[in-house]
């Protein structure tokens, strides 16, 4: 008997299992989608065709640049029209977001000289 798993999309058994290549990710080894939902997310990608992370408002159906994205000031807008081709498409606006951390200097021990 071969081993079945967990779709983990809609719950149904599947022998599908896909182990990640970098290890183990939040305790998991792999992920086991059935063939229907890892059809349904191809498809879907395909159809998106999300312009991920372009520096320029990208239009997905016509490859659009408009270089007046700047004046975009919301943070989401999903009826967004490409001024050229006229078809919407949504859009997000993405903000970089990254942490800087250092110890508090109340919490530095007696004493100290340096590491
Ligand atoms: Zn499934
Ligand atoms: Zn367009």
């Amino acid at each position: 008997m071969s081993e079945m798993y967990t779709c983990e999309i809609c719950g149904k058994p599947t022998p599908n299992f896909k182990p990640w290549t970098c290890g183990p990710i939040a305790g998991k080894l792999g992920r086991s989608w059935c063939d229907d939902c890892e059809e349904k997310f191809e498809r879907e990608h395909a159809w998106e065709n999300e312009q991920w992370h372009q520096e320029e408002i990208t239009c997905p159906w016509c490859g659009y640049v408009d270089i007046d994205s700047w004046e975009f000031e919301g943070e989401y807008d999903d009826k967004y029209e490409c001024p050229r081709c006229e078809k919407p498409f949504i859009l997000e606006r993405v903000v970089d977001i990254t942490y800087t951390s250092k110890r508090r200097i109340e919490d530095m021990p007696e004493g100290w000289e340096g590491e």
